[in-house]
């Protein structure tokens, strides 16, 4: 049989045999490390039961394991050049369907009907491509799709930042729109050498266990996540100073520290020590307080 796509030996020829030139505006580095796509796989948990969704399927390295792993695998790729590289390299795997789109404008719900309708769970799996990372995640995420796991490789920072707790300094809105969703889990940092091209940032594989249910109730999730956003604004600020420049005039300002405190947070705290429980306290008290 034929060696793994994911090795430097075998994509230099599948890349040069069909002329292809990397787009670095598409976040295009293909991975050529048997080890991380190892522990990529292992941390979706599939079986030949469950589905898996590629995102960026590239030159296959990943949609060869997943293959192996699934029952069945979606693969979306923008790049029309790739298209027939994949079609010559996934003839073995008769599991895989790869769709042409851009991911952001695809109706995933239709996808999910007409791709998945004889699995019950399905999971993302995917290396993104950075320039898109958040975009892509809040989109699977608020979409509320039917998704087991989440496990991609994103720049490490992000990373940090969707996993990071309260008080810690890469603990922001993001942090809480993520962990509202799902369960993040950091599954293992990644060095640049296990790209061709290598990418300027460092990467890590995180893993989003989907929450069947929000950690928190919350009136109105539109205004939860305007409260968080405001509580963030100017991360010097108290929470009572952004609050009041977001939700407050000189008029009715007076009215706020009064909420603060029937929320048990102290008007001095910075927002970025509220957790998540304190944020839906506090929205829930706004909003029926009319702001
Ligand atoms: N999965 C391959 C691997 O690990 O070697 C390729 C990963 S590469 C980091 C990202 C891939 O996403 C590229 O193939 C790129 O063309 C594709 N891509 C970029 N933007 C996309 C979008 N909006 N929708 C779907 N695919 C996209």
């Amino acid at each position: 049989g034929l060696e793994d796509i994911a090795t430097p030996r075998r994509t230099k020829e599948i890349i040069q045999r069909h002329g292809f030139s990397f787009k670095k505006s598409l976040g295009q580095n293909f991975l050529v490390d048997q080890n991380i796509l190892q522990k990529i796989v292992a941390a979706a948990g599939l079986d030949e039961t469950k589905g898996a969704l590629e995102i960026g399927p590239g030159i296959g390295a990943l949609t060869e394991r997943l293959a192996r792993s699934a029952k069945c695998v979606t693969a979306v790729e923008i790049d029309q050049r790739l298209l027939p590289i994949l079609d010559e390299v996934m003839a073995p795997y008769d599991r895989v369907r790869v769709r042409h789109g851009d991911v952001l404008k695809l109706d995933l719900k239709e996808v999910f009907a007409e791709d998945f309708a004889d699995v019950e769970k399905v999971s993302v799996v995917a290396n993104l491509p950075y320039y898109v990372t958040t975009p892509i995640l809040m989109k699977l995420l608020e979409d509320k799709l039917p998704l087991e796991n989440i496990v991609v490789m994103i720049q490490k920072e992000v990373a940090e930042r969707m996993a990071a707790a309260p008080a810690s300094k890469e603990y922001g809105s993001l942090s809480i729109a993520v962990q509202y969703y799902s369960e993040p889990k950091l599954v293992c940092i990644v060095p640049h050498t296990v790209f061709i091209p290598q990418p300027n940032v460092e990467s890590a594989v995180i893993r989003l266990r989907v929450r069947p249910e929000p950690p928190v109730q919350v009136p109105d999730e539109k205004h939860f996540f305007e409260v968080v956003q405001a509580a963030f604004a100017q991360r010097r600020k108290t929470i009572a100073n952004n609050l009041k420049s977001r939700f407050f005039t000189k008029e009715n300002k007076d009215a706020l520290e009064p909420l603060l405190r029937s929320a048990d947070i102290e008007p001095s705290r910075r927002g970025e020590t509220l957790s998540i429980e304190e944020f839906a306290r506090l929205s829930t008290l706004l909003l029926e307080a009319g702001y």
